[in-house]
């Protein structure tokens, strides 16, 4: 009998998945720098565009059936079928350079993947998995290998990678997991199977020669285990764990019609952090009220051109979701680890080119922003407001609201409808804003805490950087210090404060927050059950008493064991 085998990567997607493996093969081991004769030349041009236009047309018909994010995806993959100077490239490899057909798209491609891969961005590394994605299928297609994969309901996906599409076209099988060699925790496919729901686990390296098809795997998406023939006890852990996730998971969805009110009946208010279209049906079904976060910046990747028009169908769809409930959308917050096309790779891009410094050189995508935030309360007055990431200063902030107020008076004359009473407000996520928040706090409407961001500026941490992960400690005394000083300056003006980093979907530090009287947080989606739940179960005092005693920590390590022992 074939021994068990135990792999470990980076859990990727949260979940138990059980299932039968599947091996997706990489199809370019194969492919040699053969040449051809002159008289092959117009065969191989020939194949080749055809591929190119089977490809397109195929993911046209993807995209009739798909919406939000998921075509937008599509999108992306099909306008890099149409670039020119690939296509131009590759032509130019089969007509002078004499190279077959399937080469010749295999080391045009790995020239562009290679420059990605060296790019000084993360986002951008992960990005060649889409590249690598649409090689291979094009290098199938002239090889004429249709290999239509023959996925089963419970197939638990094996590869090296996988695009977009392909995970797309996966999910509608019903697939119970993904183990990837590799990817990144953003690359799409990842970003993806959390959307969809799919246990995922990257960095996994495996013995192809010790898988075989259909043997039973187990994919732990919570700590990034793998399981190849599980033994009998083994098998007997996951099936329980799997059947607790789903009782606890239905359990915690029972929260959802309860009052947002601790034991003692003080009420709290609960939102999501939304990114994506697919993310809209859990915002009510988790029992959010309305979107405390609405990050934009990664739609902004996927298009060229992103025009008014364009915003506001995107924005309507997510204030539809929300049920009447507000939807904050935060202006773009681009750069750092999300560049933008014509962005310059700096040497401390976190430190550099980012959120409202790039917004006020680009006016042009801060007028069009404006442009749609303001129409948009136009369409549902009341229910907007306007978020401001990464201000330092006040002169930024002066600078944005003179913009604001140019684009209101425009459409003011133009007889657009608009709420001119739309509230403006600023993330505070550089110590500079906590530390200045009663002056920050005479401007503006509301602040929303980015935790994330404040961690990583307070203590000088790369929050991406895996080297120095340990020294990220949003538990740090001086963390907690910058959030009672907001909590304190934005008392003085009567001006509400949220939280929007992770900060908030952990229930206790949620209710350590709500005992500093910060009662408005927001998370992601799958969080909102869990955190209510332990929010209901707890009273203010209780709360209260936690808060004096963390904010009176004097390490990461003690903040942490008071947290621990609140029960
Ligand atoms: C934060 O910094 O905590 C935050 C919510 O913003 P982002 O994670 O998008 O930087
Ligand atoms: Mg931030």
């Amino acid at each position: 009998m074939r021994s068990r085998i135990e792999l470990t990567g980076i859990p990727a997607s949260r979940g138990i998945g059980l299932g039968n493996a599947y091996i997706l093969e990489d199809n370019t081991e194969d492919v040699s720098p053969e040449k051809i004769q002159t008289n092959e030349v117009e065969g191989h041009l020939d194949r080749f565009r055809r591929s190119i236009n089977y490809l397109r047309e195929k993911f046209e018909r993807l995209k009739k059936s798909e919406s939000g994010e998921v075509a937008e995806i599509l999108d992306a993959q099909i306008e890099t079928l149409k670039d020119p100077e690939l296509n131009k490239s590759i032509q130019h490899k089969i007509k002078n350079e004499l190279y077959r057909s399937e080469y010749a798209i295999y080391s045009t491609f790995n020239e562009y993947i290679h420059v990605m891969e060296n790019a000084d961005s993360e986002w951008l590394n992960d990005r060649t998995i889409d590249l690598i994605a649409i090689r291979d299928q094009l290098i199938d297609i002239v090889r004429n290998r249709r290999r239509e994969t023959e996925v089963t309901e419970n197939s638990v996906i094996f590869a090296s990678n996988i695009s977009p599409t392909k995970m797309i076209e996966l999910s509608r099988q019903n697939i119970a997991g993904v183990v990837m060699e590799k990817g990144g925790l953003t690359s799409h496919a990842v970003i993806l199977s959390q959307s969809l729901d799919i246990p995922c686990v990257i960095n996994v390296k495996w013995n192809r020669k010790k898988l075989l098809k259909g043997e039973e795997v187990f994919v732990d998406g919570d700590t990034g285990k793998v399981i190849i023939r599980p033994d009998e006890r083994e098998s007997r852990y996951y099936r329980d764990r799997k059947e607790e996730q789903e009782r606890l998971y239905q359990e915690s969805l029972k929260i959802i019609d309860q009052p947002s009110e601790t034991r003692c009946g003080s009420p709290f208010h609960l939102q999501a952090n939304v990114e994506f279209l697919e993310e809209l049906p859990r915002i009510e079904k988790h029992g959010a009220h309305g979107v405390g976060l609405l990050r934009t910046e990664t739609i902004l990747f996927q298009k060229t051109g992103f025009d008014v028009e364009a915003q506001l169908k995107f924005y309507r769809e997510v204030v539809q979701a929300s049920g009447g409930s507000e939807v904050t959308i935060r202006l773009f917050d681009a750069g750092g680890d999300k560049l933008i096309g014509d962005s310059d790779l700096e040497a401390n891009p976190f430190l550099g080119w980012r959120g409202i410094r790039m917004l006020l050189d680009r006016q042009d995508l801060l007028d069009n922003q404006l442009e749609a935030i303001y129409r948009l309360s136009g369409e549902f007055p009341g229910q907007i407001k306007m978020l401001v990431p990464m201000i330092s200063c006040m002169s930024e902030l002066n600078k944005l609201k003179k913009a604001a107020e140019n684009i209101r008076t425009k459409l003011e004359k133009g007889s657009v409808n608009i709420d001119s009473e739309l509230p403006i407000g600023i993330m505070i996520e550089v110590p500079s804003a906590a530390l200045l928040a009663e002056q920050f706090a005479e401007n503006v409407d509301f602040f929303s805490i980015g935790t994330n961001d404040l961690t990583q500026y307070t203590l000088a941490v790369d929050r991406g950087n895996e080297r120095i992960s340990d020294l990220f400690q949003p538990n740090h005394p001086a963390v907690w210090k910058l959030i009672q000083m907001t909590k304190v300056g934005a008392d003085k003006h009567g001006v509400p404060v949220a939280v929007c980093g992770e900060m908030a979907s952990k229930p206790k530090e949620a209710a350590c927050l709500i005992g500093m009287g910060i009662n408005s947080l927001s998370m992601t989606t799958s969080a909102l059950p869990a955190v209510k739940a332990f929010l209901c179960d707890h009273t203010l005092d209780e709360m209260q008493l936690l808060a004096d005693s963390v904010l009176s920590a004097n390490s990461p390590l003690e903040a942490e064991k008071l947290l621990n022992q609140f029960v």
